[in-house]
């Protein structure tokens, strides 16, 4: 397998501008994210606080960005990282089944302002899960509710409905659903999932169904999941001034690592990032 040096994980301004960086210095790079890079950086209404690009779109943003990625010849891998693990001289990336292989991480995954559901962390790998794919065979014959954030995960839930008995499936956006046959939509809010040992509810604001588990899935996963044994301060992922977490070889860079949350903040810190795990490579080579 291939194993590259440097694995980014996030594919906004802090991405984009690491794996930047880290293709001028020769390396080995890939970048985890999505074609529109970052929703927060295609629905900015009007930018004006982002050196030598004033009065733009951020859609506007995005298709400079994209011309300077392609002028060097970088292409983003269209997956979400499910779990990250260190192992020694390098690091392991999960795609569900899927596995890429890194000397260096570094973590640009943004924040997610929604906060968890009531019950989530509690029952988190007690039936709360944040990878319905990898984790739907424990579920066959079983009932299952989906929480999703994004469309593309229709997909994800149209697989678990072959396995599930029964699935209902939430959604947290106003489009048009392209799911199988026999899937519940519940156009709902959810408040809360119970249970005992494990989930037996999901609370929602008009109704309560009764499931073995409850996926809730959204385009980032919360660092602590992401990678175990991360340490988080405040909400974020705490670093140096070099960018290093508490783990070495994995570094952080953008609003992840934490406030102010703005584009070029997280730029700087993706250079910075990327620069740190050029020379962490560089002295385990000597
Ligand atoms: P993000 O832009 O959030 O990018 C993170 C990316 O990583 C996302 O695409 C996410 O899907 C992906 N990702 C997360 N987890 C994973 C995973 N596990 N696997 C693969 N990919 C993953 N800032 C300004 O400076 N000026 C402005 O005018 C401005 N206007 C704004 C307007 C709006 C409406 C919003 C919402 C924000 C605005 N901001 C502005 C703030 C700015 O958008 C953020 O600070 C900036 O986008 C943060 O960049 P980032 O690279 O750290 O993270």
């Amino acid at each position: 397998m291939e194993r590259y040096d440097i694995a980014i994980v996030g594919s906004g301004p802090a991405g984009l501008e690491a794996a930047i960086n880290g293709k001028i210095r020769n390396k080995n790079v890939v970048i985890f994210g999505n074609k529109d890079f970052s929703a927060k950086l295609v629905k900015a209404p009007l930018i004006n606080n982002y050196l030598g690009f004033y009065d733009i779109t951020g859609v506007e943003l995005k298709a400079k960005f994209e011309q300077h990625i392609n002028y060097l010849g970088i292409t983003i891998v269209n997956e979400r990282i499910n779990s990250i693990y260190a192992m020694g001289e390098y690091f392991t990336l999960m795609v569900n089944e899927k596995m890429y292989e890194a000397k260096t991480v570094i973590l640009a995954t943004g924040v997610e302002y929604t906060k968890p559901i009531a019950g989530e962390e509690e029952f988190l790998g007690r039936g709360v899960g944040y990878c319905a794919t990898c984790d739907a065979p424990l579920y066959r014959g079983k009932t299952v509710a989906i929480v999703s954030y994004n469309k593309h995960f229709e997909e994800e839930a149209n697989f678990v409905s072959e396995l599930a008995e029964k699935l209902y499936y939430i959604p947290i956006y106003e489009e048009e659903y392209k799911l199988r046959e026999g899937i519940e939509i519940i156009k709902d809010k959810p408040l809360k999932i119970e249970g005992e040992d494990r989930v037996t509810k999901l609370v929602l604001s008009k109704q309560e169904t009764p499931t073995d588990g409850v996926f809730i899935l959204k385009d980032s996963v919360p660092p602590a999941q992401l990678v175990p044994g991360l340490e988080i301060e405040n909400g974020h992922i705490k670093v140096d001034r070099e960018m290093n977490t508490n783990i070495a070889g994995c570094f952080a860079a953008g609003d992840c690592t934490g406030k102010p949350y703005q584009y070029i903040k997280s730029a700087g810190e993706g250079l910075v990032a990327a620069l740190s795990a050029v020379s962490y490579l560089d002295n385990k080579q000597h």
